[in-house]
């Protein structure tokens, strides 16, 4: 049997292990993708150290953007064939007959299992995937680039689509990292005004070169007062997992606001006042990853030129260095592996 590198999480809290692991076999309606990049996600971390209430299952490889070439498919498969390149996101499964399904609302499916959570994911050489939920990748879009848009590009699409974003509007994205970088750049893509929040003045710089109107530093300014003072937003996206971020997009909005949150800190919740809400005519949105469809339109969008991703390489070996300089905030927007 042939065998693979995978990083694979013993147990929750631990460090990830290289080990070397039989290369799966593609079931029915499964192809077997060999994986050429694949990004690292705050959501891995999350996940390798137990931290949201519903826990995934040790051992398990993690990983959800993943993108490489079907090379091998399993019985019944129809929509892919050796020497295409996808996608591999987290939504892994669906059962395709709900009426979250059938209303292109796939990603709410309650029989849903998650890439890199509830099944193995692309921290490895090779990955089975289902071949209805995989997305095939414009030839114009390396895979390097291709694996950030696979989750960071897509969930923060989804987020602006839902929050009812309009051209003219102000968009305040929080956090500028791996989602963020790409949520304000969608913001931009609708034609509103973009306002962007950190507490790291390198990715200010980096927000302001992919074209934000407002740079705000949290830490040494208060981003409620700054954003007050130029009006309000409209929208805010929260994609930093800091507790304190979500109260502070929440009372950045103006009257009529829509809130996305996008992140999911460990500590799982936000003070907010009814009273302001309900006179104030805000909202309160959440929004989960994107789907198949949303994938395709945020990959014609790149392939179109209208976006830019800012990610750098790193080596699978290197995995926990990875999530350290996750962590530690020093990277600057998203880490992607190559094989
Ligand atoms: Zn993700
Ligand atoms: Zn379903």
């Amino acid at each position: 049997m042939p065998t693979m590198k995978a990083a694979v999480v013993p147990e929750l809290g631990a460090s990830l292990v290289i080990r070397e692991l039989q290369v799966p076999d593609p079931g029915p309606g499964q192809v077997l993708v060999k994986m050429e990049a694949s990004g690292l996600c705050h959501t891995d971390i999350h996940a390798a150290h137990g931290d949201w209430p519903v826990k995934p299952h040790p051992p398990f490889v993690p990983g959800h953007e993943g993108v490489g070439v079907v090379v091998a498919t399993g019985p019944g498969v129809t929509l892919h064939k050796a020497g295409d390149r996808v996608a591999i996101a987290w939504l892994g499964y669906a059962c395709g007959h709900c009426d979250y399904c059938i209303g292109g609302w796939e990603t709410l499916c309650e029989e849903q299992r998650n890439t890199g959570y509830s099944v193995d994911g692309a921290y490895a050489e090779y990955a089975v995937a289902d071949d209805r939920y995989v997305v095939s990748v414009p030839d114009s879009i390396s895979s390097f680039e291709a694996a950030p848009l696979t989750c960071a590009g897509v969930t923060t699409f989804k987020a602006i689509k839902v929050a009812g974003l309009q051209p003219g509007e102000t968009a305040a994205v929080f956090g500028i990292g791996g989602l963020g970088h790409l949520a304000l750049q969608y913001a931009r893509v609708l034609g509103a005004r973009v306002i962007a929040v950190d507490v790291e003045d390198a990715k200010l710089d980096l927000a302001r070169e992919l074209g934000a109107d407002y740079a705000i530093n949290a830490r040494t300014d208060d981003p409620v007062k700054a954003i007050a003072e130029l009006g309000g937003a409209d929208v805010a996206v929260a994609t930093a997992a800091a507790e304190r971020s979500f109260e502070q997009a929440y009372a950045s909005l103006r009257r009529g606001g829509r809130l996305a949150c996008v992140a999911l800190p460990a500590d799982d919740t936000m003070t907010f006042s009814i009273f302001d809400t309900v006179l104030s005519g805000k909202s309160i949105i959440g929004s989960i990853v994107g789907t198949r469809n949303d994938l395709a339109d945020v990959f014609a969008l790149h392939a179109a030129g209208r976006t830019r991703v800012i990610a750098e390489p790193r080596q699978l070996a290197d995995v926990n260095a990875c999530f350290g300089e996750v962590l530690a905030g020093r990277v600057p927007a998203r880490l992607v592996f190559t094989f």
